[in-house]
């Protein structure tokens, strides 16, 4: 039903559709290798999710401003994130803290059964959710606040991810996770960044280390 809002979204749109097929092409290339992800992100229209001056840029591999100093992730680390996420077995809700232009959410949507997401900055958060609207994305429930805190009444989650770089693991939304339940996140290391995973087990919690990565800052406090 979600897809095919989206597909109807691109049926005229030749352009988007040529950028697409790159995109596609391009993840694969880079090793994400989940065939539903990779349809997903390279299916959502990506031009929707940023100012139009840019939009001949939708279709690249990179990030790029959505305003008040944030950006709208790169493709190819929303389709890792989101591969590792539903790897780790079956995933039923998430929640997402930084919902940023709310793509991330779009692809989460379309892949899981109902998506929480949480951003600290109102004029992001205001924008999200008609974009959402408009693919027929009804799953999401949006929330503005602290992320850092997760989302205690709707927890527990199958999965969390964090779209902005932690210093450290909040302690308080790990524990929002479901027992086998996983949470990807960028994790401030030394000058760089380090994707992880965190995979909620009986004893404890399991930590991977990925990957480089390179998200904006996790911040505290209301915009
Ligand atoms: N998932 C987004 C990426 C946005 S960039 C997308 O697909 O476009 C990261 C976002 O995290 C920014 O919008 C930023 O405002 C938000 N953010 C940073 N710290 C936060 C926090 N503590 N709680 C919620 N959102 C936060």
């Amino acid at each position: 039903m979600t897809e095919t809002a989206c597909r109807a979204a691109f049926a005229h749109e030749p352009q988007a559709q040529r950028g697409r097929q790159r995109l596609l092409a391009r993840l694969e290339a880079s090793g994400i290798s989940n065939q539903q992800v990779l349809e997903v992100v390279a299916e959502i229209p990506r031009h929707w999710f940023i100012d139009e001056a840019l939009g001949t840029r939708a279709y690249e591999d990179s990030a790029l401003p959505i305003g008040h100093g944030q950006t709208i992730s790169q493709p190819y680390i929303v389709a890792r994130m989101t591969e590792l996420l539903l790897e780790s077995g079956p995933c039923s809700t998430v929640l997402e803290i930084g919902t940023g232009s709310g793509f991330q959410a779009a692809v989460l949507a379309m892949l899981v059964r109902r998506v929480y997401t949480i951003e600290r900055l109102a004029a992001l958060w205001g924008l999200a959710e008609p974009r959402l609207r408009a693919l027929k994305l009804r799953n999401v429930r949006y929330r503005h606040g602290d992320g850092r805190l997760g989302w205690p009444e709707m927890a527990p989650f199958d999965g969390i991810i964090m779209t902005a770089a932690s210093e450290g693991i909040p302690r308080g939304l790990a524990e929002q996770l479901t027992l086998g339940g996983c949470m990807v996140l960028p994790l401030v290391v030394g000058a760089g960044q380090r994707l992880v995973r965190l995979t909620r087990t009986r004893s404890g919690f399991r930590h991977e280390d990925l990957e480089p990565a390179m998200f904006v800052p996790l911040l505290g406090g209301l915009g």
